[in-house]
């Protein structure tokens, strides 16, 4: 459902950016603590990882 934009997501996210969730369209997807291939939204339960 979300693949085309799941593609996007990563490639920001490993350059080291924020992204606004595709879930929810209001919180930001982020990394957890030092954990930089676990990101979360930080308003739902919207997770991805990067392998
Ligand atoms: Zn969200």
């Amino acid at each position: 459902m979300i693949d085309k934009e799941d593609g996007k997501i990563l490639k920001i996210l490993r350059a080291g950016g924020t992204v606004q969730c595709p879930e929810c369209k209001k919180g930001k997807v982020t990394h957890k603590g030092n954990n930089l291939h676990h990101f979360s939204c930080d308003k739902c339960d919207f997770k991805i990882n990067i392998d």
